[in-house]
């Protein structure tokens, strides 16, 4: 039987809410899958970490995930750290860039059940998460936003040839198992040599892909074809800042952030991580959704059913997606698509199907 280490990082605001029901869930689907074992360690990070150990991202946690061949982590009440306090780094930031995760796979797609304003949406974005405008990760040392004087800042914005190479590289694979349609998105006409660069390292790549219909088009535009017709794209690799809006705004288009998975993939780690923040508006209510970390979670098993060619983490996988499918389509929904479950109830929904043997 295959084992697997997997790290638990709760995280700040609704984090533990969603998290702990995601950790019951990848527990049931082992139950009822079977032949793997998922032997789970529970990792400090975010502001609880920060209380217990003076750091929002202690050693231990970095040494654990060094073992550990993938990992869960809810979302960090960022914008209340204080970046004065070197102790206080964003757990996100700094765990993309320490373990190189440098692609960050964010899905949307409509669910049955889920009544919005567009049918047929299934795309996913695929984000360069190492390098871009993001201060935390774009220099060596130090930050990569600063101040001249008190009335001036300036941002570094970072973009090299092997990180847009590699991304795109991870899109165009994935897009060979999908639609086969890659979209391109820049800024070219205003960011001529970043994002001229990042274009250009596209295209290198999209030659090795024949059979990959590839377009492109400038954010703003984008953003615009993005909301008229999104049923019209696949996969959209861009640099990272415009990756982590584009995600939110599609997460829009499906019935919400509750709804919006995400994976950061690096070649010895992932991390299953949601799109959204921490929604300190509703956090310790019960009301997050959870859909968004299981299926995150999700992705999480799937892919390390094919990197690791094990086909019981697949079906696991696939269980939990179609347990996921059937709740929402039968309408037992959390309070964000109108629903009245509370994040708990809506994991034992899944919990219960899943022990119902849905997963064979
Ligand atoms: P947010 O994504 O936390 O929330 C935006 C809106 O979506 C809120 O109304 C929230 O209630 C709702 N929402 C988000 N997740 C939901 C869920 N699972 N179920 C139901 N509703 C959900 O964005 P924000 O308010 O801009 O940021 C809050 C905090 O999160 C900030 O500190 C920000 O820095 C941080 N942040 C962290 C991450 C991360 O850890 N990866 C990502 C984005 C923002």
């Amino acid at each position: 039987m295959n084992s697997y280490q997997i790290a638990v990082m709760e995280g700040d605001g609704i984090g533990p809410e969603i998290v702990n029901v995601t950790f019951n869930v990848l527990r049931a689907a082992q139950e009822r899958c079977g032949n793997f074992r998922l032997n789970f360690r529970h990792l400090p990070a975010g502001l609880s970490a920060y209380k217990k150990y003076g750091t929002t991202l202690p050693e231990e946690t970095i040494a654990g995930l060094t073992h550990s061949d993938a990992a869960i982590l809810g979302p960090l009440t960022t914008h209340i750290y204080d970046t004065a306090d070197p102790a206080m780094v964003n757990p996100s930031g700094r765990l993309r860039k320490h373990f190189d995760l440098y692609a960050n796979f964010r899905p949307a797609r409509n669910y049955d059940g889920v009544r919005t304003r567009y049918q047929n949406v299934d795309l996913v974005v695929v984000r360069e998460n190492t390098e871009g405008m993001y201060a935390d990760r774009n220099l060596y040392s130090n930050s990569g936003e600063f101040m001249t004087d008190p009335d001036t800042a300036l941002s570094i914005r970072l973009v090299t040839r092997k990180a847009s190479e590699r991304i795109a590289e991870m899109a165009f694979a994935s897009a060979a198992s999908r639609k086969k349609h890659v979209t391109i998105v820049h800024k070219k006409n205003v960011l001529r040599q970043g994002c001229g660069l990042f274009h250009e390292s596209c295209l290198r790549v999209a030659e090795r892909f024949p059979d990959i219909v590839v377009d492109d088009f400038h954010v703003d535009a984008f953003a615009l074809h993005l909301t008229q017709k999104p049923e019209a794209f696949d996969v959209i690799v861009t640099t990272n800042m415009f990756g982590d809006i584009l995600s939110d705004q599609a997460a829009g288009l499906i019935g919400g952030l509750g709804l919006a998975p995400g994976l950061n993939l690096g070649e010895t780690l992932m991390i299953a991580q949601a799109t959204h923040g921490s929604a300190p508006d509703i956090a310790g209510k019960g009301a997050a959704n959870p859909v968004s970390e299981i299926m995150s979670a999700q992705m999480m098993l799937d892919w390390l059913g094919r990197r690791r060619k094990d086909d019981t983490l697949l079906e696991a996988a696939s269980s939990i997606n179609r347990a996921v499918e059937k709740i929402l389509a039968q309408g037992r929904k959390t309070a964000d698509l109108g629903g009245s479950l509370t994040t708990e109830e809506f994991g034992t929904q899944i919990i219960n199907m899943l022990n119902d043997g849905q997963c064979k």
